[in-house]
């Protein structure tokens, strides 16, 4: 015996009527029908809830699941990972893809997705090789290091080296640097997975020396230091330096580790930016190993850079995880170009597009911002007014945290006050233009926006 219909989904429409209605309005072209049903049966199946717990607002309709899935549907036809274009303001932009590849990592990365590549072989002996032989050599002579190993990530790097290191003994680390990483990943969590036991010394504010040493047990199998990468500390603070946590290390016999995040190989105060601890700094003051992105200050790819002493090196290398957390051949072609460039420091300020961002002239910013509002106003005529203003722009992604770089933006305020709806079409375009909204307007800072990509942004607002 059927089940009478539940009155109170009398007007719920099925899947199938859903499809048919957006089939026949155009919505589907350019969907695989199994993503456009696969959309429809969330949106019908969440309305379906809303009804029966009585969330369903007040004046609900079958027409609002019709709408409803017409956008879902649309994001589908709409979404790959293309090119888009940064008017942010923050140049290490996690949602963005963080780093964007200098035109030699881009050539890289074209050459070793064309067809096979020598990754693992000897071109010599034509015997199977190590893919670290594309990167190992450049790492040992741009940091100093004995030993470089780059795995997947920087949090891949931080779980093989406390895994390799220190599994089920003791790792001693200041409580001031236990960071939550973005998308509320705890770098404490990803530690304790290594199956190493975290003691925490000092407190939030301060660490002294001897919070480490009196934390030393024979169960001691490192010391750990992490760069406060993504907020900084002011006022009533003090910690330990790597210098002498590495001597105290060296006089008890322990090795340092220290995980520094975003990791620069040249000095930004060449470029009258506050300090950040360089990847070389950290090896000459003697560090077992040293850890960090290869997409944040490095302007590289996703990758987890592992350089320090051999012996060190030759554990994360050997332990089962370094398998599991392999680096691809794509990401190893773009890392290899990209340390490539830091050979010589002018040529990585020049074509590290992070670096150039970073170091780029607030005074031909504002050029860019003048020429982009004078095209903004003739494409947009009298539908908005356009103004260049300055503003500041942000290192992101877990770099120089509160530091405000001076930029040149161009303002844009639609008269029909509708910032978030223009804002919304910008993303959908081709490329898609990511702003930030301000004041009622749309803020497109120049410090991010690459100089080819300026007519983009003009074709964006037609
Ligand atoms: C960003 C960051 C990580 C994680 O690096 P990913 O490359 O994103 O995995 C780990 N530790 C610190 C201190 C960081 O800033």
């Amino acid at each position: 015996m059927a089940v009478p219909p539940d009155p109170r989904l009398r007007d719920l429409p099925s899947v199938d009527r859903v499809l048919q209605q957006l089939e026949a309005r155009g919505y589907l072209e350019g969907v695989p029908r199994p993503l456009a049903a696969r959309c429809v049966r969330r949106v019908v199946e969440d309305a379906r809830r809303r009804l029966l717990d009585g969330s369903a607002p007040a004046g609900w309709s079958a027409a609002s699941v019709v709408e409803e899935s017409a956008r879902a549907v649309a994001w589908h036809a709409q979404v790959r990972l293309v090119r888009a274009v940064n008017a942010t303001g923050i140049i290490i932009h996690t949602n963005l893809g963080r780093a964007p590849l200098s035109d030699a990592a881009q050539e890289a990365v074209r050459a070793a997705l064309a067809g096979y590549t020598l990754l693992e072989v000897d071109p010599e002996s034509g015997d199977r090789g190590s893919r670290q032989v594309h990167v190992e050599g450049l790492l040992e002579v741009l940091t100093g290091a004995e030993a470089g190993f780059v795995v997947n990530n920087n949090a891949a790097a931080v779980l093989l080296g406390l895994a390799a290191l220190a599994a089920g003994r003791q790792v001693v680390v200041s409580r001031g640097e236990l960071v939550e990483i973005g998308g509320a990943f705890r770098m404490p969590d990803v530690m304790a997975q290594s199956g190493a036991r975290l003691v925490e010394v000092g407190t939030t504010n301060k660490t002294y020396l001897h919070d480490y040493e009196r934390a030393i047990t024979p169960e001691t199998a490192l010391l750990l230091k992490v760069h406060r990468s993504n907020f900084s500390m002011t006022g009533f603070v003090h910690e330990v330096g790597v210098g002498d946590l590495v001597a105290l290390g060296t006089a008890r016999g322990i090795p340092v580790m220290y995980d520094l995040g975003s990791g620069a190989l040249v000095d930004v105060r060449t470029r009258n930016l506050p300090p950040e601890p360089t990847v070389q700094e950290a090896v000459a003051a003697g560090c077992a190993l040293v850890t960090f992105s290869g997409d944040k200050l490095l302007g590289g790819p996703q990758a987890g850079v592992m350089v320090g002493r051999s012996d060190a090196v030759d554990r994360c290398r050997r332990h089962p995880l370094a398998r599991a957390v392999r680096i691809d051949r794509l990401d190893l072609a773009a890392l290899a170009a990209t340390l490539r460039h830091y050979l010589s420091p002018e040529e990585a300020w020049r074509e590290v597009p992070v670096l150039r961002m970073l170091a780029a002239d607030p005074r031909e910013l504002t050029d860019r911002a003048l020429w982009l509002a004078r095209r903004l106003r003739e494409t947009l005529g009298d539908r908005a007014t356009v103004t260049c203003i300055s503003a500041d722009a942000q290192v992101g992604g877990g770099a120089l945290p509160g530091v405000a770089l001076p930029s040149a933006a161009v303002l844009v305020r639609p008269r029909d006050g509708a910032a978030d709806a223009w804002a919304a079409r910008l993303r959908q375009r081709r490329p898609p233009v990511m702003v930030r909204i301000h004041e009622g307007g749309l803020l497109l800072n120049l410090r991010t926006i690459l100089p080819d990509e300026l007519p983009d942004v003009v074709d964006a607002f037609r």
